[in-house]
């Protein structure tokens, strides 16, 4: 029997993207929706201003919105909350029993709460023993979008020889800031050079993710790694696909060749590779020295894969890169999918009372 799914801020962007690619999922099936109260009450089709460029299902335009409570009529929850009500909302329904995979930014950084990308760290699950809920509930958070592509160019070369220095500087794409998101009048033949926030989950997240599942008292727990990330982040007017140009200092300056070696052959957990949203390969390290580009490579891995291109030495640094990542599917909803099949081939995720 499938697991039984509900959506809160189910009629945003990263919302809507849920809808798309649960549709048809071998394991989840789409039960519920919350929203604001701008939304509950009214059907899908009506509160939702649906901007996926496949048609919205039927099944799911005839759902009523709900309010973001517990009492929903599913087994678990994916958030895609503004992150201004993320917080509480997502502790109530954790509280009250369900397990909470998140895209919010508001829990990442706690102390019990995993930040996980499956192929990176998924040993940190652990951290979940520490949530105190009575009951089966718990919260997990994929990171910001910008932050998973570059994590997961960086952890191969952690692995490999270990990192001493970062410097990033990001090509953000409109949707990372929602619908409406950014003014046209704004975006258009434009480049901003601020996205609020941005820069410092840039430098401190990635610390969490790379680091060691460690022990302070016999219990689970991320002690950040100590490396400097410098990050300038940038708002462009592409639809999908953040790209990230990265220089990184390595321990002992090894030759390009072992660089190139350790990314070309990054392995990662076969428990993972079996999970029906992880793609084929999860980095794809490109020669063509135009790749990446956003429209002709944000899809790769049905925008499951992170596309590594134009691999070079640096003379500041070790060795620079361009990475691009799907924000809203790599970088949001597929993340937070592949989480959770990654807590369902755990026996982490289980069936619930349907509510009375
Ligand atoms: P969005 O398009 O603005 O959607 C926000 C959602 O939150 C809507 O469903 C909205 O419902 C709901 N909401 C707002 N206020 C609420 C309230 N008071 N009570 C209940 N629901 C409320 O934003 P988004 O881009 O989808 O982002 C959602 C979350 O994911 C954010 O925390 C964001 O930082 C994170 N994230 C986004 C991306 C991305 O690429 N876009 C990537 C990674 C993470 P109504 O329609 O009813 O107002």
């Amino acid at each position: 029997m499938k697991l039984r799914v509900g959506i809160l801020g189910a009629t945003g962007a990263v919302g809507q993207k849920f809808v798309r690619l649960l549709e048809g999922h071998p394991w989840f099936e789409l039960t519920a929706l919350a929203a604001s109260e701008r939304s509950a009450g009214k059907s899908y089709g009506e509160a939702a201003h649906w901007i996926e460029s496949t048609p919205l299902p039927a099944s799911v335009a005839q759902m009523e919105v709900r309010l973001c409570e517990p009492g929903l009529d599913c087994d678990l929850v994916f958030s895609g909350l503004d992150s201004s009500v993320a917080g509480p909302v997502e502790k109530a329904f954790a509280a009250a029993g369900y397990p909470v995979i998140s895209n919010a930014k508001n829990h990442r950084m706690d102390d019990d709460v995993p930040l996980l990308i499956p192929e990176v760290n998924p040993e940190h699950l652990a951290l979940i023993e520490r949530q105190n809920h009575a009951s089966s509930g718990f919260i997990v958070t994929n990171p910001n979008c910008a932050t998973v592509g570059l994590t997961m160019a960086l952890k191969p070369l952690q692995d490999a020889f270990g990192i001493d220095a970062v410097q990033v500087t990001t090509m953000q794409a409109l949707s990372g800031a929602g619908y409406p998101g950014v003014a046209s009048l704004d975006a258009v033949a434009n480049v901003i050079p601020f996205i609020g926030g941005e820069e410092d989950k840039l430098e401190t997240e990635p610390l969490r993710l790379l680091a060691p599942l460690a022990s302070n008292n016999g219990e689970p727990a991320v002690i950040p790694l100590e490396i400097p990330i410098s990050a300038q982040c940038n708002r462009v007017p592409v639809l999908e696909g953040h790209m990230e140009c990265v220089s990184v200092k390595l321990h002992g300056s090894p030759s390009m060749e072992r660089v190139r070696q350790a990314l070309a052959d990054f392995v990662w957990p076969s428990e993972v590779a079996a999970l029906p949203s992880a793609p084929v390969r999860c980095l794809d390290l490109l020669e063509d020295e135009t790749a990446p580009q956003p429209r002709r490579d944000v899809h790769r891995g049905a925008g499951m894969t992170v596309s590594i291109g134009r691999l070079r030495s640096c003379p500041v640094f070790d060795v620079r890169f361009v990475v691009l990542s799907h924000n809203t599917i790599r970088g949001a909803a597929g993340g937070a999918i592949l989480n959770a099949e990654l807590l369902a081939s755990r026996g982490l995720l289980l069936h619930r009372d349907r509510p009375s």
